[in-house]
């Protein structure tokens, strides 16, 4: 089964900066390589596995030095290349000269411009669509503006499916075939068996997501998932994010509702049913509101968009209505806070001291090097980082807040949909023999190297 996506089939902030980082992946799988030599074609793979993880970790390499740093022999890695570059994978780079020793070596790289992952997201009021290349290049970037909860889930995963239908076009002119397609959705997620179980502010229960999407998108060969959106933000966040080598940290979904993904040792902590995260529901909110679950007094009651609407504006303000679109009226309120309007500032700051109680439950307990602030949270953060912080020195029993910085999120509101997307590429960075290999691409090239 390969739904629920590890993070740490690599080792603990792979992928990111970090000399030195790659020497543990490589002992491990030339171990592996050592203990299995029954199995070739199981070897194989996972040599595959290793030099294509090297190069995406580590940059483009000659073959010398791949098999210099991976232990494998010469001959093994320029066989292993030409199968990376013959599956659109890997190709030549320009040639280097290394210095005045030895000969001058061409260098393979990561392409990837061949595969990509599709990540989709359903919200409260919108839905939308990534394409990553294995480069982790947008290939396409897109949103509509829906009412999800009115629409139900057939309107919606109708409006889903052509959004991703056109993403999988834009793929497809720019030469890349999708090896995966992950739905990022803000609720209860059953990822084994593709069932969204609860949704509050969509208001769904028992979806079954995956197989909705199958079926609108006529059953394709790749594989098509569906995750928990604070989850794939916060591995977002973690791959890809603004601050490189936390391995520790906690996102915060800001839309309606609000959501938690836990980072532990770069680890996604998913809780024993995998509903781990569901922070918005912690009773730290006023008993006077009603969450979307039914409860009264839930956080995301206080810090939500709906709490933030609420406190600066009165009902019939343009920026409480829903369609002139998120964007354009969180760009109103910031304009208003900038203008020292005093109302929007006393409520930003109210939901920044908000935003820090909840936020210092999570410290306390994960003690993360970082809280990151997603969606709106981000949107509007540099009016919460001073109350928020300030609530966190004073309610963390450690000192100096334990060392968790407040981060705004660099991702805005693509973090779900970029997670998505990862995640859907990860596969072949698992198992490289999930892309066909093609004979467009001459081997010739090859030859006389490594
Ligand atoms: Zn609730």
């Amino acid at each position: 089964m390969e739904s629920a996506w590890q993070p740490n089939r690599h080792p603990a902030g792979a992928g990111r900066s970090g000399a030195g980082r790659a020497e543990k992946p490589v002992r491990t799988a030339a171990e592996r390589t050592r203990r299995a030599p029954a199995d070739q074609t199981t070897v194989r793979r996972s040599n595959l596995v290793l030099v294509l993880r090297h190069l995406r970790d580590m940059g483009p390499r000659t073959r010398a030095q791949i098999a210099a740093e991976t232990g494998l022999n010469k001959a093994t890695v320029s066989s292993l290349v030409a199968e990376l570059v013959q599956r659109g994978l890997v190709r030549e780079g320009t040639v280097l000269r290394e210095g005045s020793i030895g000969r001058p070596g061409q260098v393979v790289e990561l392409d990837g411009h061949g595969v990509c992952g599709v990540g989709l997201e359903v919200n409260v009021d919108y839905v939308a669509a990534i394409v990553l290349n294995l480069r982790g290049d947008v290939i396409s970037e897109s949103s509509m503006g829906l009412d999800v909860p009115r629409l139900g889930p057939d309107g919606a995963l109708d409006a889903l499916a052509d959004v991703a239908r056109e993403a999988i076009r834009a793929a497809a002119d720019s030469g890349a075939t999708p090896v995966g397609v992950t739905v990022a959705i803000p609720g209860l997620v059953d990822v084994a068996q593709g069932v969204l179980t609860f949704a509050p502010n969509l208001r769904w229960r028992d979806v079954p997501v995956v197989e909705a999407l199958l079926e609108r998108l006529e059953r394709p060969t790749y594989p098509v998932r569906v995750d928990n959106d604070a989850n794939l933000s916060a591995l977002a966040e973690y791959l890809m994010g603004g601050s490189p080598d936390v391995s520790n940290l906690v996102y915060l979904t800001g839309e309606v509702g609000v959501g938690g993904g836990v980072i532990v040792d770069g680890r996604l902590l998913r809780g024993v049913e995998g509903f781990s995260g569901e922070v918005g529901h912690m009773p730290f909110g006023s008993a006077q509101h009603v969450c979307g679950c039914g409860r009264r007094g839930c956080w995301e009651t206080a810090v939500g968009l709906a709490a933030l609407l609420r406190a600066v504006a009165d009902p019939d303000d343009p920026v409480r209505e829903p369609v002139r679109g998120l964007e354009p009226r969180l760009a109103e309120i910031k304009r208003r806070a900038e203008g020292g309007d005093e109302r929007t500032l006393a409520a930003l700051q109210q939901i920044g001291a908000a935003l820090g109680l909840g936020a210092s439950v999570l410290v306390n307990l994960f003690n993360p090097r970082a809280v990151v602030l997603g969606g709106y949270f981000a949107t509007l953060g540099q009016y919460f980082l001073e109350p928020a912080m300030a609530e966190l020195r004073a309610r963390v029993l450690a000192p100096d807040a334990a060392g968790c910085r407040l981060e705004l999120s660099t991702l805005g509101f693509t973090a779900a949909v970029r997670g998505g997307a990862h995640v859907a590429l990860e596969a072949v960075l698992a198992d490289p023999t999930l892309v066909p290999a093609t004979d467009r691409r001459s081997l010739s090239s090859t030859s006389g190297l490594g």
